[in-house]
Parts: C-alpha cells; structure tokens; sequence
C-alpha cells in the first residue's frame, strides 16, 4: 500500500471511537495520583505510572503495591543526581525546610517527559489540585512548573483540568475535558468519595514521606552537607537512623536507637568506616564515617557512654575496621554529660 493508498483508506473508514492517549502519571503512590490514574483510566486513557527514587524518599514498594492492586503498571527513574543538584542550586528556592518543591516537581516532570517521549506516550500527567499546599499547588506554583518543567502544554492535571487552560491533548482528542475535574482546596472529602468509588482502599503518604520535609532530618543534612557533602547518598539514608554526634575532631557518628537502626549501620558500613559496639554489655551499633584520628577515644567513650553499663566499671569496646580483625578495648564507663552539646 502506497501513501496515497493509505489516506484513501483512511478516508473510507468508518468513524470509529477517537483514538485514545497513553498516558505516563507522576505518581507518590499519594492518594492523588492514583485518582488523577482512575480518572484517566475511566475515559479509556491507557494510564501508567512513573516513580521517582531518591536517597530521600521512601521506598517506591509501597506505590508498587498500591499500583498493582489498580492493575497500573509501573517505571521507575532514579531522581537522585537530580535533586542532589537542586539542594546545591535550587533556582526557585526552598519551601519550610530544605525541599526545593517546585524546582524539584518541575525536574520530575521534567523527566517524566523526557521518558515518555522516548517510549511512545503521548503526554505526561499528574495528581495535583489546585490550592492543596503552598507554593507548589498554587495557581503561580503550578504555571511556574508547567513552564519550567518543559512539557508544557503537554502536561494534563486531571484533577484540576477544568480549573486550568486546555492542554493539547485535550484539544487533540486524547483527552476529554469534560470528563476532567475542577478540585480546588485542601478539602480532601471529594478525593475519599473518589476512593470508595474507584475501590482504592491503601495508600501511602503523599510524596513517599519526604524526609525534605522534616526539620529533624533536614538539620542533620545541612550538617553533612556542611561537612561531608551529598557525594555519598548511602550515607544520606543513614541520616534517619539513630542518633549522630558530630565529634570534636570532625568525625560523624551515628548510634542505633533500635534493631532496625542497628542492622541499617551495620549494612551501611563502607571502607574507611569503623563499626563500634559494647561486648560485655548491651549496647547500640555505631558508625564512625571515616573517623578522624583525633576522635579515636572520643568514640570509643561515646560507645561505653550510651550502652548500658549499670553493675559493670569497664565497657568492653569492639571496633570493626573493614577488612581488618575486629580489636576490643576496655573503657571506664562515663556519662553522656560530655556527648549532650554534639547531638545534631
Ligand atoms: S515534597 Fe519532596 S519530593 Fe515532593 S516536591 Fe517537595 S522536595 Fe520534591
């Protein structure tokens, strides 16, 4: 069949339904995007979803679980050499704590585009409505986005759509706006009637629980940042673990509060690192992040400190170098006096 052939073809065709579109959604696996899916879904939009992993998110299993229960499958991007450039830079700055919100969802979207047009889709979506959060989800948060993120006019926010200018897959067909949504406010009860109705019953939080968001978590990252840098995102996860001390000659070390933290440590463990627990008594894991020389005693001390050392006058330290023989040492037991002022 030559071209000519081709259109006479088309042209004689009976009309048929409108070709629907393949839509690739920035989902959380937050209620939101899962519902900006269904919507999608429900008009005939083939809808599959995107994840994003960062040192900073929570695995993308949960989501996983969530999408396979809908019966949506799943890509996933790595986002981390993304939002490690945008904690250094971020061109629209930070929200409450070191999130970089819009430049950060710009950049996902931004991807999500890019990774579309590469596999055949034919516009990216998103779960956002209109005046949910600050800045992001405000009508200037969301064009400043949608401007900067570079899909433009290709980027469909079902759940606000009707709120928002036509996109062009809407004006293609793909899409029909009228079947859209027009949620505005942080009222969340008309996405809990859409749950009941779509049958979606779990979810995890919105964002993954973004530890960007968290003030504890964000003042021990501004201190690696300020010391160790964000090279080593192993060590970014490691921040959520346990208590840190940064010690007198520049050492970081993190205790564990409980198995989980524990087990996290000693995982963590890279060369150049030395692992430290209390033989004679129970006590935490710790993980000293490239020690420094000078803060050999101060470590062992706050190992002995934190352990529980009632009826004993010596702790019995052992210290794991990477590919070297553990050694114990004994160390009078101390008070956690000394420690307080390091806590970060
Ligand atoms: S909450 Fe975290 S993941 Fe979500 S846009 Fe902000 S920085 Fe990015």
């Amino acid at each position: 069949m030559n071209d000519n052939d081709e259109s006479a073809a088309a042209a004689a065709a009976p009309a048929g339904p409108a070709r629907k579109g393949r839509a690739l959604c920035l989902c959380s696996g937050g209620l939101d995007s899962m519902l900006a899916m269904c919507v999608l879904r429900e008009q005939g939009v083939r809808a599959e979803a995107v994840t994003f992993t960062s040192p900073f998110y929570a695995n993308p299993a949960g989501a996983k679980k969530s999408l396979d229960a809908l019966g949506f499958p799943m890509h996933e991007i790595d986002f981390t050499p993304d939002i490690l450039a945008l904690l250094e830079n971020p061109p629209s700055g930070f929200g409450s704590c070191l999130n970089p919100c819009i430049d950060c969802h710009a950049r996902m979207i931004a991807r999500a585009w890019e990774y579309a047009q590469a596999n055949g889709f034919d516009f990216v979506a998103t779960g956002e409505v209109l005046g949910q959060r600050p800045m992001s989800q405000q009508r200037p948060g969301l064009n400043r986005v949608r401007k900067l993120c570079g899909a433009g006019d290709f980027l469909v926010r079902p759940l606000c759509a009707k709120l928002l200018d036509e996109t062009e897959p809407e004006r293609r067909g793909l899409v029909d706006r009228e079947k859209l949504l027009a949620l505005n406010g942080r009222n969340r009860k008309p996405q809990m009637e859409m749950a009941r109705k779509f049958g979606i019953r779990e979810y995890p939080t919105p964002a993954g629980g973004c530890k960007l968001t968290e003030p504890s978590y964000c003042r021990r990252l501004k201190d690696v940042m300020a010391h160790e840098g964000l090279g080593d995102a192993r060590l970014l996860r490691l921040l959520d673990h346990g208590r840190l001390f940064r010690l007198p000659g520049g050492t970081l070390a993190i205790l564990g509060r409980n198995r989980a933290d524990n087990e996290a440590l000693r995982t963590g463990m890279r060369g150049g690192d030395v692992q430290l627990r209390s033989v004679n008594v129970p006590g935490p894991t710790a993980l000293a992040v490239r020690p420094a020389a000078a803060d050999e005693a101060a470590l062992r001390r706050l190992v002995a400190a934190y352990s529980d050392h009632k009826g004993v006058d010596t702790v019995v330290v052992r210290e794991l170098h990477a590919a070297a023989k553990p050694v114990e040492i004994p160390v009078p037991v101390c008070g956690r006096e000394e420690f307080q002022g390091r806590l970060l």
